[in-house]
């Protein structure tokens, strides 16, 4: 039968665990100082280890293969064995998200008061353990009020806020923190080499970035990207989450740097045509902006920042181009258009409404060229290019693209856009608009946009 990787390279020692040298390092000296607390409370984020090292834990103080407890259980035994898979009789795992109000698990907690049958400590390890229902809680803050002998309680939750203090307090805490992207690259690389998947570093890298240090979700991805054929690239690895290429949003962030309305609009287009959903690219951005930030403030902090060694280099070269008000200015005005890209009808179009948004944040609401001479002005084309030349940036590509003059008669101009959205984004800049009308034709014109 198949063996999923993150079962597979379950840690088998403290020695093993990925990332977590500290408490690795505690939990370790506590058994070979024989200084077993009745509870532990292993609270982090999902996917860093908490459960692997409450089975750890339960191995090592009743590995048989050693005379007492040991850090290095030999995995063998048949109590290891027992745990394992579960069957041994003296160490109990409760999924208290799934089980939560069964009054089993109030009966299995209060059992504790019995000694252990095969092993030397009973052992409970409890799984998301902020959601027990509450006479289970009660029956577990009874018996830690007088913890039983050789019984050991591993708490494990994602959420310990949620837990009562009363039963915190009675807990020796661990705080499992996400897993550093090193750590978890050379772990990765160790299963790829281990299960011969053929890989690019590059792509290993992308992995343990998208993770969030959460070795289970790594080990996940890492495990349905090995069903592909053919060498593994990084490419790959963002097209199974959907994500975009760094380098694309790289690009795109040297385009709305450079201030280039129409390569943010191609590459934007580009990304979209190879099935990126707008809300997906507008989320990335506004976390590249995050990197950006990071890059701009914390160089030497890459740790921050969730990006491949490549990616970040680059980022702390090109900080240097923004400065921090600019960025965070943008990234508000991203986070803000959130909202119409969620919910609008034609998300593609208000994604690229919201970046060329970004250019008319800092861009000269002055004209930028000069304006025609007046004679060839007159002809209503080339009145319309004067008007949309004078404009900032965002609003020049906007109106070349998708807008028209529909009607022109000296004194009233209409313009007319591709779409309701356009029309507002447009409305907004009639003044802007009116003043570069008023400048070709040297006359006060009245201007209306439509869609
Ligand atoms: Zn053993």
């Amino acid at each position: 039968m198949y063996n999923p990787i993150h079962h597979k390279y379950r840690p088998q020692t403290f020695a093993d665990l990925v990332g977590q040298d500290a408490i690795a390092q505690t939990l370790t000296n506590a058994i070979t100082t024989n200084r077993i607390a009745p509870a532990y409370l292993f609270a982090g984020p999902r996917g860093t280890g908490k459960t692997s090292s409450a089975r750890i834990l339960a191995k090592s103080l009743n590995c048989i293969s050693s005379h007492q407890p040991t850090p290095a259980p030999c995995g063998e035994c048949d109590v290891c064995q027992g745990i394992a898979n579960g069957s041994t009789l003296d160490v109990i795992e409760i999924d208290a998200a799934s089980n939560s109000g069964v009054e089993n698990i109030r009966e299995l907690i209060e059992k504790a008061q019995f000694a252990p049958v095969q092993c030397r400590y009973k052992v409970y390890g409890i799984d998301e353990c902020h959601s027990l229902s509450g006479s289970a809680a009660q029956a577990l803050l009874k018996t830690l009020e007088e913890p039983p002998h050789n019984v050991v309680f591993v708490l494990c939750t994602t959420e310990p806020q949620k837990l009562p203090n009363t039963i915190i307090s009675r807990c020796q805490r661990h705080n499992f923190r996400r897993i550093a992207i090193e750590p978890m690259v050379q772990h990765l690389r160790a299963i790829a080499k281990s299960e011969n998947i053929d890989i690019t570093d590059k792509a290993v890298w992308v992995i343990a970035q998208l993770a969030q240090g959460g070795l289970r979700d790594a080990e996940t991805l890492l495990d349905q990207l090995s069903l592909l054929s053919g060498q593994i690239t990084q490419e790959q690895v963002w097209d199974l989450v959907g994500a975009v290429p760094e380098q694309e949003l790289m690009e795109l962030l040297d385009a709305i740097a450079a201030k280039e309305p129409q390569s943010i609009l191609n590459l934007t287009r580009a990304i979209l045509d190879r099935g990126k959903e707008p809300m997906v690219i507008l989320q990335n951005l506004i976390e590249f902006y995050t990197h950006l930030l990071i890059a701009k403030t914390s160089p030497q902090n890459h740790e921050l920042a969730q990006v491949t060694q490549l990616t970040w280099e680059s980022l702390v070269k090109k900080a240097n181009l923004w400065d921090t008000p600019e960025i965070l200015e943008g990234q508000q005005h991203l986070r803000a258009c959130s909202v119409q890209v969620k919910s609008a009808s034609q998300p593609r179009l208000w994604l690229e409404v919201a970046l060329l948004g970004l250019l008319s944040k800092t861009a000269p609401m002055a004209a930028q060229t000069h304006p025609p001479a007046p004679s060839s002005a007159s002809q209503p084309n080339n009145l319309w290019k004067a008007v949309v030349a004078m404009q900032p940036p965002a609003i020049k590509a906007l109106l070349t693209q998708h807008g028209t003059l529909a009607a022109f008669d000296g004194t009233n101009a209409c313009i007319q856009m591709r779409s309701a959205p356009l029309q507002q984004r447009v409305a907004g800049d009639v003044a802007a608009l009116e003043a570069a009308f008023g400048k070709v034709t040297s006359h006060k014109v009245k201007v209306t946009v439509t869609s």
